[in-house]
């Protein structure tokens, strides 16, 4: 980017170099939660201009922004007046308007990755059916449309059984589990009934979950990050440690399940693929997101580049970032809201007291404006020379925040 050297000459000025920020585009993203924050955050840095659209009015990217415009990434008419002002769109959500997005593409919008992703990925059976006539690897599945399918589908893949809703599933809360046929009426109830699109999974009997952050550029170049591990509880993400402290082959089959399973996809931009470790050292896919990811947080303090500058990167057409770690070892923890209201923010806020004077600990505060039970409201990164080391730092912070609620 030696931009400066050939001013007095303009015949030897690379005229695609931009002259304010790395890019001219203006990056447009539906959603404006942490995702969009964390993007806005890598943006500033590169004086790339972000504008978000989503319908709450102090959501945690809005502070951040270029622009907030305020309105529904799930209604036509505000999607396209979005895209209007945008030189590209892209999201954080894929919960998403996708006809509208198609129906842009059509019109000659730029959409990163393509609305084509996006509707394989925000339907969970759909994308189940993609990615297995591609040979990746997956529990088996199948859709499931009243009671005796769902009797059936227990007959062939035994319980527990899991059953998840096909779209708008997010933190395990389209998921739920039936330990026996006796349990499958009132599982499906859980999820709201057969009328809103359910489909079952064969129980994975995985020893680890692992995640792959995978990013394309705009010229299909393909780079993937370290494999993480990540430790969910009640369904949500709780930790994840970087690298997965896991044998060198099993680093290697999951980040060849990862690129496989991102290179049958289409468009530009990060996608994190979650994975399944079991016990004979297969590795299974769980779900891809086609958007940066809880699992990569940890970049944005372990990493030459983070998932949320990568993201950018791909999207405007920069080239991709170096993925590995600056960092021995790195472990993200969420804060999730453990009770409502102020006693939330109270107890949040003890743990973010201790976690300020462990060295190698950063906070991130989404800012949400409300605390509600099991919300994600912030993390703390913690980069340290092993993951031993960062354990032992983290025990002494939860512990800490425990004896001061008692
Ligand atoms: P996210 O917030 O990651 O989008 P989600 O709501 O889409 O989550 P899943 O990723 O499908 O939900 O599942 C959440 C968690 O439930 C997984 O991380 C895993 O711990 C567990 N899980 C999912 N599918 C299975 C399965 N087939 N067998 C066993 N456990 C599973
Ligand atoms: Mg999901
Ligand atoms: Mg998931």
């Amino acid at each position: 980017f030696a931009c400066h050297a050939s001013q007095d000459d303009p015949s030897t000025r690379n005229d695609e170099l931009p002259v304010h920020g790395l890019s001219e585009m203006i990056v447009g993203v539906l959603g404006g939660g942490q995702l969009g924050r964390m993007l806005c955050q890598a943006a500033s840095k590169m004086a790339i201009k972000v504008m978000v659209l989503d319908p709450q009015e102090n959501c945690p990217a809005s502070s951040l922004s270029f622009h907030h415009m305020v309105g529904s990434f799930d209604d036509s008419a505000t999607v396209e007046e979005f895209a209007k002002r945008c030189g590209v769109l892209t999201v954080e959500i894929e919960h998403v308007d996708v006809a509208t997005l198609e129906k842009l593409e059509q019109q000659g919008v730029d959409c990163q990755p393509k609305a084509s992703t996006i509707r394989i990925i925000q339907d969970k059976y759909m994308q189940k059916v993609h990615f297995s006539k591609h040979a990746i690897p997956l529990p088996e599945f199948m859709p499931i449309y009243d009671l005796e399918g769902a009797k059936r589908a227990g007959k062939l893949f035994g319980y527990p059984l899991m059953i998840k809703s096909r779209k708008l599933a997010y933190d395990g809360r389209g998921n739920a589990v039936a330990k026996s046929e006796e349990e499958l009426p009132s599982a499906v109830d859980a999820l709201g009934g057969f009328d809103r699109g359910l489909y079952v999974e064969k129980w994975a009997p995985f020893v680890k979950e692992l995640a792959v952050i995978v990013a394309r550029g705009r010229d299909n170049s393909i780079s993937c990050y370290p494999v993480v591990e990540t430790i969910h509880r009640d369904n949500i993400c709780h930790i994840v440690k970087a690298p997965a402290n896991v044998k060198w082959k099993i680093m290697e089959r999951a980040t060849e399940v990862a690129y496989k399973a991102v290179n049958t996809l289409e468009g530009a931009g990060v996608f994190a693929v979650e994975l399944f470790l079991t016990s004979d050292d297969q590795i299974l896919l769980n779900e891809v997101a086609p958007r940066p990811h809880n699992s990569g947080h940890h970049t944005i303090e372990s990493c030459y580049t983070s998932q949320f500058e990568q993201h950018l990167r791909a999207v405007v057409g920069l080239p991709l970032g170096d993925t590995s770690m600056k960092t021995p070892a790195a472990l993200m923890y969420n804060m999730l809201g453990e009770e409502e209201g102020e006693v939330g923010f109270h107890l949040a806020h003890q743990l973010i007291k201790r976690a300020l004077t462990i060295p190698g600990a950063t906070v991130h505060w989404y800012d949400k404006p409300e605390m509600r039970k099991q919300r994600k409201m912030g993390h703390i990164t913690m980069v340290g020379p092993s993951l031993g080391n960062i354990e032992r730092n983290i025990a002494v912070m939860i512990e800490e925040k425990e004896l001061d609620h008692k």
